[in-house]
């Protein structure tokens, strides 16, 4: 295939190659990085490092996995690795894939390779901030041009701080009045580009399986039935735009939570994370279609909408140091969250009792996708709702799980979600039995993931605790033996969480948000004290409810 004349400059020198570093953007589509590291270049390295501290199998975690991503989000980035390599065979090109700490790798690649450009996409992440710190300072003392140009987003999160006076808008509102109309233009899309550059004693690796990872099958029961990958984001994109009434109408939260057959929302977030999907790309379409139709939602609830809230919580993220920590983080409640952590376990473990909330950390654990209200239902009975267990316990928890893990929006609706930050209601509280019933009154989700409870009857299917026993033998399913009890009574637990938040939101609102540790251990105390008072004690019962 010919290369197309806007890649190559007839007089190239020789020696101008150029190193891909592929990260998250694993595209071929609007990329605007590998762009630039094929024009003029007369030989491209498109590099991914594999960085062990991520992908290397941990024995000891509590679910399959290395110890920060669980298996599920390791095979989705190998499938879309394979993916991106598939992709740049068609054009002339192959990824090379190289293993260890990821500076260091770079480091030696800049040295021994014949690259005179670095390319790769910006990434606001506090850990390839660091990282790219690093590597940019030594390609720049070695004289090595460095492009790293913003495409992960739509927009650049550091012009809206910069347009707001250096501070990160606080609001969804405020942040659509500064961004306005986004101006970026797609990248070209590439025909061809220069081929891979000499590698020297470089040992390059092929994409690896999950088993040369030394992962087994027999590690997982269930696989997520999302394929990672730029082809079938594209796939997957496509088919959601075909239907343009829907596009059109689309309203969030309107939208069932419990579907799970046909999901109610795109289920585009895993491929927005890895930038298997461009996200302007994906704006753009939305554009293209409303263009099309005579009326079509807005955001907040729009799909563009949707896309804007990604944005909302990249700036907020970016320009709020210690964002995912309540200490020394300005913008979030201080408040004393307990230490329970049989409670924190029963939750990862899907054994609080309440079939909505085990059916869904199930969905977790086997798909590591839920629908955005599923979400807000687990997250808010963690924290603020009824066990009131620290949001950033949950937090590692999703993190770890979910395949569209994402360090600034999840640590975003988290401070959502427990109601310090952004949201302030903490009076509306989710019920662990109403809302699921709402959506799903045969209790078919839970049936699915949940397979334990598949022959309860519906009356008692979102409180199995209150069947006789005899419908429990009936259906093959004994509360206490078979599926655990309620860890919590809800009615009295969110009620007492209610109480809390108040006492909480007081003590912030009396110091200026300037609370103390001390001030926290103080209100603790008072909570226990409270606690104990109360008949029967609810924390010995919590724990032998859990036994
Ligand atoms: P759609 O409704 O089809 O939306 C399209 C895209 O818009 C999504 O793919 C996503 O990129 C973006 N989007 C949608 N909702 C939100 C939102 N509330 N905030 C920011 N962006 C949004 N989303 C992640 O991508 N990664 C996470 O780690 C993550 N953690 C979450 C943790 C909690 C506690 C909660 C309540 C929500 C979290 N979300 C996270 C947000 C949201 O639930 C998912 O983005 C959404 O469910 C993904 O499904 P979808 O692609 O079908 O979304």
């Amino acid at each position: 295939m010919k290369p197309p004349l806007s890649l190559l400059n007839p007089n190239m020198p020789s020696g101008s190659g150029s190193l891909m570093w592929f990260r998250k953007g694993l595209r071929v589509h609007d990329n605007p990085a590998l762009e630039y590291a094929s024009r003029g270049s007369s030989c491209v390295y498109p590099l991914f490092v594999i960085d062990p501290h991520y992908m290397e199998l941990d024995p000891d975690a509590y679910s399959p996995g290395s110890t920060r991503a669980g298996i599920n989000r390791i095979r989705f980035l190998l499938e879309s690795l394979a993916d991106l390599d598939s992709s740049l065979k068609k054009l002339g090109s192959r990824l090379l894939v190289l293993k260890g700490e990821p500076s260091e790798v770079l480091i030696r690649c800049l040295n021994e390779w014949d690259v005179r450009k670095l390319c790769f996409e910006y990434d606001t992440d506090p850990y390839y901030q660091a990282l790219d710190d690093k590597v940019k300072n030594y390609a720049s003392a070695a004289g090595i041009e460095v492009f790293s140009p913003v495409s992960h987003t739509i927009f650049d999160p550091a012009d809206i701080i910069e347009k707001n006076g250096g501070r990160p808008p606080l609001s969804y509102q405020s942040f659509l009045k500064l961004a306005g109309e986004p101006s970026f233009s797609l990248s070209v899309e590439l025909s061809w580009t220069p081929p891979v550059g000499d590698v020297g004693r470089c040992e390059i690796l092929q994409v690896p399986t999950l088993k040369e990872l030394g992962y087994v099958e027999k590690h997982q029961d269930e696989f997520t039935p999302f394929r990672g990958g730029e082809s079938e984001a594209l796939r997957r994109l496509r088919e959601s735009l075909s239907d343009k009434e829907w596009v059109a109408n689309f309203e969030k939260p309107k939208g069932d939570p419990s579907a799970y057959i046909k999901p109610a929302t795109t289920v585009l977030s895993p491929y927005l994370k890895f930038g298997c999907l461009s996200s302007r790309y994906f704006y753009q379409c939305l554009k293209d279609v409303y263009k099309n139709v005579k009326r079509h939602t807005s955001p907040p609830v729009s799909l563009v909408g949707q896309l804007l809230w990604r944005e909302f919580f990249y700036t907020v993220a970016f320009g709020t140091p210690n964002f995912d920590k309540m200490k020394g983080n300005k913008i979030c409640k201080q408040i004393p969250w307990n230490d329970d952590d049989k409670l924190l376990a029963a939750w990862r473990a899907a054994r609080t009792g309440y079939p909505w909330i085990d059916a869904i950390m199930v969905q977790l654990r086997k798909w590591g996708w839920m629908h955005h209200l599923a979400r807000h239902s687990v997250a808010c009975f963690l924290t603020r709702g009824d066990l009131f267990v620290h949001w950033e316990k949950g937090r590692d928890i999703f993190e770890r799980l979910l395949i569209d893990s994402d360090w600034a929006i999840n640590n975003g609706n988290w401070l959502w979600q427990s109601c310090s930050s952004f949201f302030y209601q903490y009076n509306r509280i989710y019920s662990p039995i109403s809302f699921g019933r709402k959506y799903d009154p045969n209790g078919n989700y839970i049936r699915h993931f949940l397979p334990i409870l598949k022959d309860m009857p519906k009356e008692y299917i979102y409180e199995p605790w209150t069947a006789p026993l005899s419908v429990q033998t009936k259906a093959k399913c004994i509360i206490g033996r078979d599926y655990p009890k309620p860890v919590i009574s809800h009615d009295t637990a969110s009620n007492e969480c209610r109480k809390k938040m108040g006492e909480a939101y007081a003590l912030n609102q009396r110091l200026k948000g300037l609370v103390s540790e001390e001030d926290l251990r103080k209100l603790r105390r008072k909570f226990d004290e409270d606690e104990d008072k109360q008949e029967p004690k609810p924390r010995r019962q919590r724990q032998k409810l859990i036994k």
